[in-house]
């Protein structure tokens, strides 16, 4: 039994440790020292926003890896029509702060792609339709 516990401790402890390693808690830091800069035009509407993965599934033929910026296909990004410009850093509700780094045959007027790590992820988040806003 003892055994039992304290192997599920570092297990949980483990899974902790990645999670902090990982890129996601990285991006947040480096999105809130970015985000005052997102502000561009004063828009402000609804998007239907969906998600995708690095998978060929999601990507097809484009499924390098490489963003249509150049930027890798990693950690949290956005892929949003040409009219919003690469760089432009938005929040978006239940994923938190991104970078529009890519774009997709699909994404076009008010649609934006997020990026998940998984297949499985991006399936969950599904399809939302968000209040979003590109700057004051
Ligand atoms: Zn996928």
């Amino acid at each position: 039994m003892k055994t039992t516990t304290s192997v599920i401790i570092v297990g949980l402890f483990y899974v902790l440790l990645v999670w902090i390693y990982g890129g996601w808690v990285r991006d947040d830091h480096h999105a809130s020292i970015k985000a005052p800069q997102a502000a561009q035009d004063g828009r402000s509407a609804v998007y239907k926003v969906t998600a995708y993965c690095p998978c060929e599934k999601c990507c097809g033929a484009f499924a390098d890896g490489i963003t249509a910026s150049g930027a890798l296909a990693k950690g949290k990004l956005i892929a949003a029509p040409k009219s919003i410009p690469f760089g432009t850093w938005i929040e978006i509700e239940g994923y938190g702060w991104a970078e529009v780094l890519d774009r997709g045959g699909s994404i076009k007027g008010r649609r934006l792609d997020l990026l998940f790590p998984t297949h499985q992820e991006a399936l969950n988040w599904g399809v939302k339709y968000l209040e979003i806003n590109l700057g004051d």
